[in-house]
């Protein structure tokens, strides 16, 4: 059975090949948000004859279809994940390196309210938090 990511290709023009199905399977049942390395490692799993170049060639075509994003946490490795309907963002915990998603309608109106102060509409942003986990930064103590 194709992947959602599969079929939203078809839709989008994409000649499938087999080892683009893989990757394109790959990504669909992603829960993360894996680098180029790691969907890589998880598509030669499934087939050995996928080479990194080819999950390089096959992720910047899928991205330029927009049928997945490409996400920047700050450390230089570009992360990705299947484009989805709900807006949300990331907190990145910078100790860990754990993904955390949310979504702030507050936030989101606060973004149009700045550009529209700023004389501007909004067509587009980027926006990723950074932290530490509070439940780690306390001394360990007796009882709670
Ligand atoms: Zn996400």
């Amino acid at each position: 059975m194709p992947s959602r990511l599969e079929e939203l290709c078809v839709q989008k023009g994409l000649k499938m090949t087999d080892q683009r199905r893989v990757i394109s399977r790959v990504l669909s049942e992603a829960t993360d948000h894996p680098d180029v390395e790691e969907v890589h490692r998880r598509a030669s799993a499934i087939d050995p004859r996928i080479s990194i170049a080819t999950v390089y060639r096959t992720m910047r075509l899928f991205e330029e279809a927009h049928v997945i994003d490409r996400l920047d946490f700050g450390d230089g490795r570009a992360r990705y994940e299947k484009t989805r309907t709900d807006h949300h963002h990331h907190l990145i915990d910078v100790e860990t390196g754990e993904v955390v998603e949310f979504a702030s309608e507050e936030m989101e109106r606060l973004k149009e309210a700045i550009a529209r102060e700023l004389g501007y509409d909004l067509i587009g942003h980027r926006l990723e938090l950074y932290g530490v986990a509070r439940s780690r930064r306390q001394e360990p103590q007796g009882d709670s």
